[in-house]
């Protein structure tokens, strides 16, 4: 390959998009029963619509460190989820690894999400009965792979995160930085193209925040990361910032 050829072939792979949506909107019906207050008389009437997101499109490509931000309320969580394959949109399209999220079947798309999605939440959201090597494992589980691979993988993976002699430890003898660190080796199980991270830090002191967002950050590299917070410091650390505020794309 001569050097004009790899640099055609660099800058490509530069702007492989891994997640895309275009035109989103999610509304959330209040109160449930379909949006509709019945009273006694047999009269009803409609109740109103949450407009969590308000027609959002942006892509997301592989090697970016991308922030989302906005004050809470603003739609950062649900965008996650939608991004991520965990909902679906009331209008527009999310399109995750070239795959338009809408035509899959659920099986399909639980396939998907296993094999190029992995997200880290605030609250960690690991098994408390398990090791932290088994709660890495766990995704792996469910891609079916053998066990003697799978420790091999997770316990990998807890040395990547600075985590290797944890290795037998459950979550409630681990602190919390320690805990979120447990919580992005199991993101990393399977080598994802992106990974989501909502707040991840939210409930961390500064300096131990600052360890994972490091970690985010070097995630970044061969694949894309997602990182919503409302921490301005935090955001510093990334790339670029898509700023959300009542729903909509302020900049990007
Ligand atoms: P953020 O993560 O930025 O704090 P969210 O995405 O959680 O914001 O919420 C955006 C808006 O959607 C808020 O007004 C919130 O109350 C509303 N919302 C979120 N989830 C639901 C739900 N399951 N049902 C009804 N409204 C919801
Ligand atoms: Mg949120």
């Amino acid at each position: 390959m001569d050097a004009s050829t790899r640099t055609a072939t660099e800058e490509s792979a530069r702007r492989e998009a891994v997640v895309e949506c275009s035109r989103v909107t999610r509304t959330y019906e209040r109160g449930g029963g379909g949006g509709w207050l019945s009273f006694g008389d047999g009269g009803r009437e409609e109740l109103p619509t949450v407009t969590a997101l308000d027609d959002v499109s942006l892509t997301i490509e592989r090697g970016e460190f991308v922030g989302l931000s906005g004050p809470s309320g603003s739609g950062k969580s649900t965008l996650i989820h939608l991004l991520a394959g965990l909902d679906t949109p009331s209008e527009g399209t999310v399109t995750l690894a070239g795959e338009e999220v809408s035509d899959l079947s659920q099986n399909e798309l639980t396939r998907l999400r296993l094999e190029q999605v992995g997200i880290v939440f605030q609250r960690f959201h690991l098994l408390p009965s398990l090791s932290a090597r088994a709660n890495v494992a766990l995704p792996l589980v469910e891609r079916g792979m053998g066990k003697s691979e799978r420790r091999e993988e997770a316990a990998d993976l807890l040395e990547r995160v600075g985590l290797g002699d944890r290795q037998s430890h459950r979550p409630g003898e681990m602190s919390g930085g320690e805990q979120q660190r447990v919580a992005v080796a199991r993101a990393l199980a399977g080598d994802p193209l992106v990974v989501f991270a909502d707040e991840p830090t939210g409930e961390l002191d500064t300096d131990t925040g600052a360890t994972i967002l490091n970690l985010l950050g070097d995630l970044a590299e061969d694949r894309a990361v997602v990182l919503a917070s409302h921490d301005e410091q935090a955001l510093d650390r990334t790339d670029r910032v898509i700023r959300l505020r009542d729903g909509q794309v302020k900049s990007a």
